[in-house]
């Protein structure tokens, strides 16, 4: 609800103004809203680097403050972009006043006295002074005070919004803005995220500038009082919201940092429609600070595609109960060691006999090789397909407020189940993919959704990360409705009794199998591990998974677990950080554990 984004920023210039001590900083709020309406002030900037193209503008206008760029909230109106600081401008010293208090305003602007009095001095006009990283320094009322008493007329203060938080962990399905090298657009442009992919949306309609009247010698006309120019459009800028729950992002941007998660993602889903809740990627990067070169940080994990492991082996025990060459009651023998293709059970001295279920709930490789070697190809693929695997799945739609392709999920990969050469009549490759291995390719997102579509009998939700996009006065310019992914080519929806008996067997996985750790946890869990042998450099790794759903008398959340490049040595760092994201998302919602579960 975008009302609430602006009652926040309305408080929050509320208490600012209480504290208060400088009349022309109030003067300047009441032009601001006077000529912004009552549509609150939304001050977006420049990401904060764009000194280059800052003092271009300056030199014709005076001080941008507001890119007019729309804006993102989460799905209950708080804010994710946005957020004013007071920031110093500095006016050109034609009397070479400043230095009678250089070391003073130095320490205030958080600089020394030579390179203040040096930049000062070269000034030909406004300038908002920024930190070693580009962003403007913030001051707070109190040294505001002072520097006005320093240096009058030579420094105003001006409300300056940040267009993101002074925070770290960049958010990768939001992204960043960059500045376009050819010219052809003043304003800094979205990089990547969302800011890329709606990007004719968040282009406003023009800046706010902020100037001063000098006269002939560039001496400050102190009388007159600051010029606040603006374009005067209700409708700009606009409200994204999303479907982000911002608490719990960021509870579980928090607990990946604590539980040292270096590489991988986090995805919460609702499991009711899909919708994203949040969607965590290490590492993270600075949205202020953006390294071109470091795509491995900015791009967003949880839409790549990689080795599943045997999270996968959910889709094969779909394949290989729609396609009849199994029986659910048929009886496996796992001796440890395959016998064939190199393969072996990863319990050395074997499972012994158990029939599919608990083939799945030990997450047994022998009882899944012989699946492998009975399907064919297409049985595989079109049970992958009709899973959501090896198709993008994300929200999108044609031909959406003027785009010909809406989907705000940026590069979103489709994964895969063979590769575009591999001779799938080789029995030894469908094994290996048949265990999630080879060529077999899954996103943390399409893992999320495996899990949503089990839960919904075999229908695939689109996920969906915005919800709604309003004008500035809130009235709505786009509703997103959700929606199911069309069925691809060839393939069908799953049986209800397929996507049951994967549900009891994930119920399993907790009670007695691979996923037993979480026993323990506030809500009765369900779900699937998955261990991936990858090589990284020459040299072996693993992706650790975990997929699954709570609670399971009544699932709300779909969540995905992946932990990149672990060591071969290391337990299933992925089914521990599942049972924390799970506790999370417990404590946030009022359901209780039930007390008493079978475990049969
Ligand atoms: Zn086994």
């Amino acid at each position: 609800m975008p009302r609430r984004g602006s009652s926040f920023i309305r408080k929050r210039r509320i208490a600012y103004m209480a504290l208060g001590v400088m009349a022309l900083l109030l003067i300047l709020l009441f032009r601001l809203a006077w000529i912004q309406g009552t549509a609150g002030i939304h001050m977006s900037v420049y990401g904060g680097h764009s000194l280059k193209e800052m003092s271009a503008r300056q030199r014709q206008e005076g001080i941008s403050i507001d890119s007019g760029r729309g804006q993102f909230t989460d799905r209950h109106g708080q804010p994710l972009t946005g957020g004013v600081v007071w920031a110093p401008v500095l006016f050109p010293d034609v009397d070479g006043k400043a230095a009678i208090h250089g070391e003073e305003l130095a320490k205030l602007l958080r600089t020394n006295k030579n390179q203040l009095l040096t930049r000062w001095k070269g000034l030909q006009s406004p300038l908002i002074w920024r930190d070693g990283g580009g962003e403007p320094v913030q001051i707070n009322p109190h040294e505001a005070g002072k520097l006005l008493k320093l240096a009058p007329s030579l420094i105003e203060l001006v409300p300056y919004a940040k267009r993101y938080r002074d925070l770290p962990n960049g958010r990768q399905w939001l992204g960043f803005l960059y500045e376009r090298a050819d010219r052809a657009s003043e304003l800094p442009m979205g990089a990547a995220g969302l800011e890329r992919t709606l990007e004719p949306l968040l282009s406003g309609v023009g800046e706010t500038f902020v100037s001063r009247f000098v006269d002939a010698q560039r001496r400050p006309l102190t009388h007159v009082p600051l010029r606040v120019s603006a374009p005067s459009n209700g409708h700009y800028p606009l409200q994204v919201q999303t479907t982000i729950g911002l608490p719990i992002q960021e509870q579980i941007e928090k607990l990946t940092e604590s539980s040292h998660l270096a590489e991988g993602a986090v995805v919460v889903l609702d499991a009711g429609n899909a919708d994203v809740l949040a969607m965590v990627s290490r590492p993270f990067y600075n949205p202020g600070h953006v390294d071109p070169q470091k795509k491995t940080d900015w791009s967003n994990r949880a839409l790549k595609a990689i080795t599943p492991g045997s999270i996968f082996k959910l889709v094969t025990a779909a394949a290989a109960l729609e396609s009849g060459v199994v029986q659910p009651q048929e009886q496996f023998h796992c001796h440890g060691s395959y016998g064939k293709y190199g393969l072996a059970c990863w319990k050395k001295e074997g499972h012994g006999t158990l029939n599919l279920e608990e083939g799945l709930a030990v997450s047994c490789n022998s009882v899944f090789a012989h699946l492998g070697e009975r399907l064919n190809a297409e049985q595989i693929q079109a049970t992958a397909s009709a899973l959501g695997l090896s198709r993008t799945v994300g929200w999108q739609e044609q031909n959406l407020a003027g785009l010909p392709q809406f989907r705000p999920l940026d590069h979103e990969e489709k994964g895969a189940v063979f590769g575009s050469h591999t001779n799938v009549s080789d029995p030894g490759v469908r094994v290996q993919t048949a265990i999630g291995q080879r060529d077999v390719l899954v996103t943390p997102l399409q893992a999320a959704n495996l899990i949503v579509t089990l839960l919904h009998d075999g229908q695939v939700r689109a996920p969906r990360i915005v919800k709604r996009i309003s004008y500035a006065d809130g009235s709505t310019l786009l509703e997103l409705p959700t929606h199911a992914v069309p069925s691809s080519e060839g393939s069908r929806s799953i049986h209800t009794s397929t996507a049951r008996m994967l549900r009891e067997a994930m119920e399993k996985v907790v009670t007695q199998g691979t996923g037993a750790s979480l026993r323990s946890k506030s809500w009765n869990l369900a779900g699937k591990s998955g261990t991936a042998q990858a090589l990284k450099n020459g040299h072996p790794i693993n992706h650790q998974w975990f997929i699954g759903y709570g609670p399971i008398e009544r699932p709300r959340y779909a969540v995905a677990v992946l932990v990149q490049n672990a060591s071969t040595h290391s337990t299933n760092q992925a089914t521990a950080l599942f049972g924390q994201v799970m506790d999370l998302l417990a404590q946030s919602s009022s359901v209780p554990r039930v007390a008493t579960r079978s475990s049969s």
